[in-house]
C-alpha cells in the first residue's frame, strides 16, 4: 500500500489555510514543520490538565508533569536509539545544543588544535566554532564543496590530522539539501584524527526518518524539535554518557548541582548537570508526542514519498526555462534551491506567495556558502512528509506566471 499523503494532510489543521483566497502550499519546511493534531493536543492536555513544574513539586500535578516530562525524553532516546535517555539533554534548539558542547571544548583546546567544518555549514554550525577558535587560538578549518553543492570527501580527509580537537558538520545542508555520508565519513575521521570530536548538525537530518547514534558512532548529534514538527523553543543534544558527564557544565543555577554551600557547589548526574533552571516543559512533552507519532508512520513509504517529491521537484526545475538550480547534488533530499535568471529571490518568493505559495529567500543562514556558490541568494522550496505532487506541480506553475509578471 501507498503512503497515503491525503490521510496523513487531514491530521495538520494548519494545511487547510487559505493564503488571500488560495490554499496554502508550504513548502517552508526547512524553516519549520506545521504541526499535526496529536502534537497541538498534547501541549494542550499539559496545561489544561496537569501544568506543574517537574521533579520538585510532592503533589499529584507534579509527578504527572514529571512522568511526562520524562517519558518524552525516553521516547527520544529511543528514537535516535541513544544508549540511556541520559544522554538525551534538553536545550533549546540546534543553536544552544552547539554552543553548549563550543562553551565545554573552548575550555579543552590548545592554539594548537583545529576544528573542522564544511562550505556548507548554517551559521550556527560555524559562527559558533569560528568563536571557539578565536578563544583557543586555534585554526578553523574549511572543507571545500563541489560545484555540484555536494562534499569534496578527498578535501574532506586531507584537512584531518592528530591535532583535530571537533569535526563539526551538518548531515543534511538546510539551503541545498545535500545529504553527507556520515556514515563513511566517521570511521574515516576516526582513524585519521583520533583526537577529536565529531558532533553531527541533525537540524535538517532528523526530520527525514530519525537516526541511529550508536551505529553512527559520532560523539554528539544535535537537532531542534521544531523541524520535527514539534514546538519551537525545544531541541536536543544527543551526546555519549562518559564525553557528556565530564563535559564542562554549560549554565549553573538551580536543578544541575549535587550539593551548594555559600562558597561552593558540586554537580549533578547526567542529565540534569547540563539543563539548569526550569525546561520547556510543555515543549518537551510536545517534542514526544511528536516522536511517537513519526513512529507509527511507515517510514519506508514516507522516505520513498520524499523522495518522489525531490525527484519531480528536480526534473521540472531542470526542464524549467530560465531557472537556475543550485541545489545540484546527486544525493539530496528535502530541498530545492534555484533562482529565475535575472530577478531576485526576494522577488520570486513575493510573488509566490501572493499564489498561496510558501517558500524560503536570501541566504539561508549561510552567507559564506551562497558566496561560494557565486550566489547572492536563493528561492528555498522546502518539502515535508505531507507535501503532495500536485504542490509540486503548483510551484511550477506558480514560477510560471512569476515569470511572465516580472518579464
Ligand atoms: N543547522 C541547520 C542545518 C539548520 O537548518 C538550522 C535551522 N535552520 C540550524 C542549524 C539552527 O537551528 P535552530 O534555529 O532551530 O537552533
Amino acid at each position: 500500500m501507498s503512503f497515503d499523503v491525503a490521510a496523513l494532510r487531514e491530521e495538520f489543521p494548519i494545511l487547510k489555510r487559505q493564503i488571500d483566497g488560495k490554499p496554502l502550499v508550504y513548502l517552508d519546511n526547512a524553516a519549520t514543520t506545521q504541526k499535526p493534531q496529536a502534537v497541538i493536543d498534547a501541549i494542550s492536555s499539559y496545561y489544561s490538565e496537569c501544568n506543574s513544574n517537574v521533579h520538585r513539586g510532592a503533589h499529584t500535578l507534579a509527578d504527572e508533569a514529571t512522568r511526562l516530562y520524562e517519558g518524552a525524553r525516553d521516547s527520544i532516546a529511543q528514537f535516535i536509539h541513544a544508549t540511556s535517555s541520559k544522554e538525551v539533554i534538553w536545550t533549546s534548539g540546534t543553536t544552544e545544543s552547539i554552543n553548549i558542547v563550543a562553551h565545554g571544548l573552548v575550555q579543552l583546546m590548545t592554539d594548537q588544535d583545529e576544528i573542522l567544518v564544511t562550505e556548507m555549514e548554517h551559521h550556527a554550525n560555524l559562527v559558533t566554532w569560528q568563536q571557539v577558535c578565536k578563544g583557543a587560538g586555534a585554526t578553523l578549518k574549511v572543507a571545500q564543496i563541489s560545484d555540484n553543492a555536494e562534499l569534496d570527501v578527498e578535501h574532506f580527509i586531507s584537512q584531518l590530522s592528530s591535532v583535530t580537537k571537533m569535526v563539526a558538520m551538518p548531515h543534511i545542508s538546510n539551503a541545498l539539501g545535500s545529504i553527507n555520508p556520515i556514515e563513511s565519513l566517521i570511521p574515516m575521521i576516526r582513524e585519521r584524527a583520533p583526537n577529536a570530536y565529531i558532533l553531527i548538525d541533525g537540524a535538517q537530518g532528523i526530520a527525514h526518518g530519525g537516526v541511529n547514534v550508536q551505529a553512527l558512532d559520532c560523539d554528539f548529534y544535535v537537532f531542534s524539535g521544531h523541524k520535527f514538527f514539534a514546538p519551537t523553543g525545544v531541541g536536543i543534544l544527543w551526546g555519549k554518557a562518559d564525553i557528556l558527564s565530564e563535559w564542562p557544565v554549560w549554565q549553573t543555577g538551580g536543578e544541575m548541582i549535587s550539593t551548594v554551600t555559600y562558597q561552593d557547589a558540586t554537580w549533578g548526574e547526567l542529565p540534569s548537570r547540563l539543563e539548569a533552571g526550569t525546561p520547556h516543559i510543555a515543549g518537551a512533552i510536545g517534542f514526544g508526542a511528536a516522536v511517537d507519532w513519526f513512529s507509527k508512520l511507515d517510514i519506508v513509504g514516507l522516505q520513498a514519498h520524499e523522495t518522489q517529491l525531490i525527484e519531480s521537484a528536480t526534473e521540472q526545475a531542470l526542464a524549467f526555462d530560465g531557472l537556475e538550480l543550485v541545489s545540484r547534488a546527486q544525493n539530496k533530499v528535502g530541498v530545492l534551491s534555484f533562482n529565475l535568471t535575472g530577478s531576485h529571490p526576494g522577488d520570486v518568493g513575493f510573488l509566490l506567495d501572493k499564489q498561496g505559495i510558501a517558500v524560503r529567500t536570501g541566504d539561508h543562514c549561510a552567507q559564506p556558502l551562497m558566496k561560494r556558490l557565486g550566489v547572492p541568494g536563493t528561492v528555498r522550496a522546502s518539502f515535508s512528509i505531507y507535501n503532495t505532487m500536485e504542490e509540486v506541480d503548483a510551484l511550477f506553475n506558480g514560477l510560471k506566471k512569476v515569470q511572465m509578471m516580472l518579464m
